[in-house]
């Protein structure tokens, strides 16, 4: 299969380059804190005071102070007050005393350590603290997690769970992001049938843009459907130029291969700049990757299999990086035991679908059925890819393979 004027390019090179070429988007707004989930940092989020605020009890029990303590025997010491969160004890902590203090409330003056209540005994408003405390136990001090001043966030960063947490523990209220990435796409294929008709002979219906949705509406894009093209290069031509005109990216799926009724790759040498690249992998040889106007266009191959392939190891990368995401993250490839055997050929790199489960304690994988690249129930069934190199030559039962989760992939 090769072909001298085009030959393939590896996963990793085509990686690469997509990530090289494009930038991020500049339109950014300002949103409340919690519509923020999701969306990428467009600036970077300062510390406005310390966090914690104020030296605190990491548990609950009694602040001292240390050179009270006696270092070989137990010691008495008065209790003067309780200290609790959000309700400090306002005197002073001198010698041979101590304050009742709970978890989060500020050291008193005096105090620089807390000696956990598990340890202690309390007879008529004395404290007897055991030996062996360490100065400064148990105490969380004023800008331990964070200090004023100090970069809170990057720019760049995708705002999750802990960081919406984060955010609001500097009692930031508005949060500065990238505006939505606008993603046009649509299905090629005078095959397809829209839903709701039933199927003539020869049809299918469009799954496609189905999964397409799925995909970029969980990546957090605004998604543009542009339906169903027949394969005709004027179509061609007319839908690509219209959807220049209003997204970020366009994804298409079908016709980008050798076919007669493939036109993708030429017309959009006629109204863009295209690469058209044959990747070195299984499912999804054929990929087109270029710019019609402001749009970065991604020719993804028709198989519904190929699309998932090619939209997770090549598109979502440069889509993540369009959005402003710095850096992008490495997709975790982890190892474990192929539970079944796999034929394979050495040459291209495959991404086969499999199911990562625990087996008497360990964790294995099994391929899912049939691997066609038309076969979406494999897709569904699985949890994972097995990304099976270019040199690999097969795989013998427990053998160690790697997989990628589809855990914040797809
Ligand atoms: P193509 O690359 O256009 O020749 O398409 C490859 C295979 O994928 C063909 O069997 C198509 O029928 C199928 N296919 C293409 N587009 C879709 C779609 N939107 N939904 C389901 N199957 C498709
Ligand atoms: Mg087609």
């Amino acid at each position: 299969m090769t072909d001298h004027a085009n030959p393939s390019l590896s996963a990793a090179e085509a990686c690469a380059r997509l990530l090289a070429a494009v930038a991020p988007i500049a339109g950014h707004e300002f949103l409340p804190v919690r519509s923020a989930l999701g969306r990428v940092l467009a600036a970077d989020i300062i510390a406005p005071h310390d966090v914690p605020a104020h030296d605190n009890s990491a548990m609950d029990g009694y602040a001292v102070r240390f050179d009270s303590l006696a270092e070989a025997a137990e010691t008495r010491l008065t209790v003067v007050g309780t200290a609790f969160a959000g309700n400090a004890f306002s005197g002073l902590v001198g010698k041979g005393q101590a304050v009742r203090i709970m978890t989060g409330a500020v050291l008193p003056a005096g105090a620089d350590t807390v000696v956990v209540q598990e340890v202690t005994r309390l007879e008529d408003g004395v404290v007897i603290v055991p030996p062996g405390q360490r100065s400064g136990q148990n105490t969380r001090r004023a800008g331990e997690d964070l200090a004023r001043g100090a970069v809170a966030l990057s720019a760049g960063k995708r705002i999750g769970p802990a960081e919406l947490g984060l955010i609001a523990s500097l009692g930031v209220v508005e949060v500065d992001v990238k505006r939505r990435l606008r993603v046009a796409f649509f299905s090629t294929g005078d095959e397809l049938a829209s839903l709701g008709k039933p199927l003539a002979p020869g049809e299918i219906y469009d799954s496609n843009r189905y999964t397409l949705h799925g995909l970029l509406a969980l990546l957090g894009a605004d998604v543009i459907d542009m339906g169903v093209v027949p394969d005709r290069p004027e179509a061609l031509e007319a839908t690509l130029l219209e959807a220049a005109q209003v997204a970020d990216a366009i994804i298409t799926t079908g016709g980008v291969s050798v076919g007669e009724a493939d036109f993708v790759r030429e017309v959009l040498a006629r109204v863009g700049e295209v690469k058209f690249w044959k990747l070195n992998i299984k499912p999804g040889r054929p990929m087109a990757f270029g710019k019609i106007g402001n749009a970065w266009l991604f020719g993804l191959p028709g198989n519904p299999v190929a699309v998932m392939v090619s939209y997770t190891q090549f598109a979502l990368d440069a889509l993540l990086r369009l959005s402003g995401l710095d850096p992008v993250p490495a997709r975790p490839l982890l190892s474990v035991a192929s539970a079944n055997a796999i034929k394979k050929q050495p040459g291209r790199r495959e991404y086969l679908r499999g199911t990562v489960a625990a087996v008497d304690g360990r964790w294995q994988v099994t391929t899912t059925g049939n691997q066609g690249s038309g076969v979406l129930r494999s897709m569904s069934e699985a949890n994972c890819f097995v990304v099976l190199p270019e040199d690999c030559a097969g795989v013998q039962v427990g053998d160690s393979v790697e997989v990628q989760l589809f855990e914040g992939l797809i």
